[in-house]
């Protein structure tokens, strides 16, 4: 049976440890699914239609055969069930990831006892990065070059001058 993963996230923005993780996923299993969820009770900064389509065009430039991306609103598991995914991949970063994503991993297989969720570490240059550490830089007008790829880079000044 091919095995299909989804990897969830926020995503506000892609950054490049999520990147990191997507090659090192897309190794491991037959197809990952870069999945975007709505999360309004975040209040991310780019709405979920941008968010989705910033991962479209970063997961695309990558050329990876076995990646793809999709977006979810409420429950992953749903979402997992819906599209017959059996892995959920999640990112752990410091100590801090963990206690958060422990209590969500057996809360998802409480919901659907067939999901299995795979924790991935990150190259230790992306240990510190986050999508909040993006924003803060990027809104104080800093050089977030080497966190993100090229198009987040452009989205944040098409945003952000927008609003000026
Ligand atoms: P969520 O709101 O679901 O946590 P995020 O976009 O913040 O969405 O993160 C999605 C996943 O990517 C999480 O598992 C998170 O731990 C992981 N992640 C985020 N940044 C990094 C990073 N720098 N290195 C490795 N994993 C990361």
């Amino acid at each position: 049976m091919k095995k299909l993963a989804i990897y969830p996230g926020t995503f506000d923005p892609i950054t490049n440890g999520h990147i990191d993780i997507v090659l090192r996923a897309a190794k491991l299993f037959d197809k990952i699914v870069v999945s975007i969820g709505k999360n309004p009770q975040k209040k991310p900064f780019f709405s979920h239609a941008e968010r989705c389509e910033l991962v479209r065009e970063v997961i695309d430039s990558l050329d990876l055969p076995n990646v793809e991306t999709g977006n979810f609103s409420g429950l992953l598991v749903n979402y997992a069930k819906n599209i017959d995914a059996t892995i959920i991949i999640r990112g752990l970063r410091a100590i801090s990831d963990f206690e958060h994503e422990f209590q969500i991993a057996l809360a998802n297989r409480k919901l659907y006892a067939e999901i299995e969720t795979v924790f991935l570490m990150p190259k230790e240059s992306y240990v510190y990065l986050s999508s909040s550490m993006v924003k803060t830089i990027a809104l104080n007008d800093g050089d977030i070059s080497l966190f993100v790829p090229c198009a987040v880079k452009t989205a944040f000044k098409k945003k952000i001058g927008g609003k000026k």
